[in-house]
């Protein structure tokens, strides 16, 4: 099947891009790296009458890492950001998960901010982006708002961006602590396809090898990925030893709601989210008491 008709035209800066986006409203959609978005078109899951292609704004295409954040522009693309070694010593979640997106020729094209703007509950960005509470910077001709990760992905494949917004940059904290270690890990049916369950942590560990800041995720088993800062923060103080990283990781399972579909069972998902959850801790437990 073909895309149904539409009109294109290409922003040369971000100032246009949301003036068009005012312009159009609900008609228009922005296209960045064309991953999910041109897929969709071509199933007419969507049908846009405007196409706003960003790709050439150059000022959304950086990365910048500042004292305590990492600033990525939205149209940096997921390839640049997963060969960047800077990033990948302060934020490096990013990289794991990265590892787990689509293909090489994907990553290539596809952008960091087309990921987040697209929400699917199983994709590994979004993931990253809840465990770590990133923040959404998005632009408008009325101006800039900023929201959580949480607050961003409202459902799936659904955010909380108006139809005038731009997503314009996305914030990733960095951990200051020297004996920081993070873990992505996950289940598909074939490398590169979207995760059935997928799960993230990052762990800091004092000098006596006893957690000072835990964080822990979990996708594919919800509307959105899900973060669950309370049991995280339950390890606190603790000596991340198995038996509390699994239960943990058993409290975190109990908490999801998957549903069935034909690639599992809520149940299968549930038994995953807990063997991830638990290989995810335990991983970034191993990278922090190494580093
Ligand atoms: C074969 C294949 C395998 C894949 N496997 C995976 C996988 O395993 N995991 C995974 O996570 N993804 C996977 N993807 C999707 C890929 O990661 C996409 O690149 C990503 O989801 C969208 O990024 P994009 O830049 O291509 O966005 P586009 O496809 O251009 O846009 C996606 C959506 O985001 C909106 N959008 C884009 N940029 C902005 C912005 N700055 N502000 C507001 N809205 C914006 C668009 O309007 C559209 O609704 C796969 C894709 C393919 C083709």
């Amino acid at each position: 099947m073909k895309a149904a008709p539409f009109e294109y035209t290409r922003a040369a800066s971000l100032a246009e891009a949301c003036e068009l986006l005012a312009r159009h409203g609900d008609s228009a959609k922005l296209i960045a790296g064309g991953q999910s978005l041109v897929p969709m078109m071509a199933m007419r899951l969507l049908r846009p009458a405007w196409l706003v292609d960003i790709n050439e704004i150059a000022a959304m295409k950086f990365v910048r890492i500042e004292k305590d954040v990492a600033r990525i522009g939205a149209c940096t693309r997921q390839s640049v950001v997963e060969r960047d070694a800077d990033l990948a010593a302060r934020v490096p979640l990013l990289r794991q998960a990265l590892a787990w997106v689509g293909h090489a020729q994907t990553r290539n094209r596809g952008t960091i901010g087309g990921s987040l703007a697209h929400a699917d509950p199983s994709a590994e960005l979004p993931l990253a982006a809840q465990v770590l509470q990133a923040r959404a910077v998005l632009r408008s001709k009325k101006g800039a708002r900023t929201l959580e990760a949480g607050q961003f992905l409202a459902g799936p494949m659904s955010t909380a961006a108006r139809s005038d917004e731009c997503l314009e940059e996305i914030h990733w904290p960095v951990w200051s602590e020297r004996r920081t270690g993070s873990a992505f890990t996950e289940v598909a049916e074939r490398h590169g396809d979207f995760a059935m369950v997928s799960a993230a942590a990052q762990v800091a560990l004092d000098a006596e090898g006893r957690c000072t800041r835990a964080a822990l995720g979990l996708g594919g088993v919800g509307g959105t990925p899900l973060a669950f800062p309370k049991l995280a923060a339950s390890l606190t103080g603790a000596t991340l030893r198995d038996d509390a990283i699994e239960a943990i990781a058993s409290d975190a399972a109990k908490e999801t709601e998957p549903g069935n579909d034909l690639h599992a069972t809520a149940d299968y998902r549930r038994h995953l989210a807990r063997v991830l959850a638990g290989r995810a801790l335990r991983e970034a437990r191993d990278r922090a008491m190494a580093a």
